[in-house]
């Protein structure tokens, strides 16, 4: 596995390929007349720094903003490693919040394991990535927002919508107008902070009606190595309308109606769960 890449990705948009041995989500940034804004903070000083790096070696303009599409610790552990103001929305800085007050040496994120706070998985991954967390400073919000929030990076916006669904009812998008990069998070993805992953068909459908609107040239999911076209990211939302459709029409014979169809077995199995189905 090669860590992580710098890409071009359109005119104004480049990203950082994720990296999932310690589970690094892709990031993102957007490039005006005034200025850089990064999406999301990273999994850690390192791998942010890194990426800002990547940035100043082809001269893009200075850092002025980084967004975060969740709480996450992988998408926001990071933002330390550049002088520059978080922007969330205001759910995401409670929870952020509540990490920031957590003590994260070894014996206190176990004790969050056990009893049920922290994921076995988050906890392995943030030990690789951050072995010594005494010096960790996770970055709180300075600019919160619900709904949606633009920023003017000179000749270039950036949307951020709230959208939700299950991976975390903070996720929120970055659409950038013109080019059409949308980056979507995990938004898409299962939820993980739950006995066994899971997704739901009322959130699922939901998600999709609030992203099929978007114009999208190039989307950019958190944790998948490529970014998909506009025909892949709308055979992507199909896939989970088609899952969620299956599954409330029949919930006992959906898993045998994509037998072969590994993705849409994993959405069907996820389902199941979410709607307590799960045999
Ligand atoms: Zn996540």
């Amino acid at each position: 596995m090669p860590d992580c890449v710098f890409e071009e990705i359109s005119a104004h948009v480049d990203r950082y390929t994720p990296d999932d041995r310690t589970d690094r989500p892709a990031l993102g940034a957007i490039r005006g007349e005034r200025g850089t804004l990064l999406v999301e903070g990273g999994a850690s000083a390192a791998h942010l720094g890194a990426f800002a790096a990547e940035l100043a070696a082809r001269g893009r303009p200075p850092i002025v903003g980084i967004v975060l599409t969740h709480w996450h610790w992988d998408h926001s552990f990071g933002s330390a490693a550049v002088d520059a103001p978080v922007i969330a929305h205001a759910d995401t800085a409670a929870e952020l919040a509540v990490q920031a007050a957590y003590d994260w040496s070894d014996a206190a994120l176990e004790k969050r394991v056990r009893d049920g706070r922290e994921i076995a998985f988050c906890a392995d991954c943030l030990r690789l990535e951050i072995p010594d967390r005494s010096g960790l400073r996770i970055v709180l919000p300075a600019e919160t927002f619900t709904g949606r929030h633009s920023v003017d990076l000179g000749g270039v916006g950036a949307d951020v919508v709230h959208v939700g669904g299950d991976h975390a009812g903070d996720s929120c998008v970055i659409h950038v107008p013109g080019d059409d990069v949308l980056f979507l998070g995990d938004c898409l993805y299962q939820r993980l902070y739950a006995p066994e992953p899971l997704l739901t068909i009322a959130a699922v459908r939901a998600l999709v009606d609030r992203l099929e609107p978007f114009p999208v040239a190039v989307a950019v999911e958190g944790h998948d190595d490529g970014t998909a076209g506009a025909a892949a990211f709308a055979d992507r939302l199909e896939e989970l309308r088609r899952a969620a459709d299956l599954v409330e029409a029949d919930a006992a014979a959906a898993s045998a109606l994509v037998a072969g169809d590994e993705d849409m077995e994993e959405l069907v199995g996820f389902l199941l769960v979410g709607e307590g189905q799960a045999r």
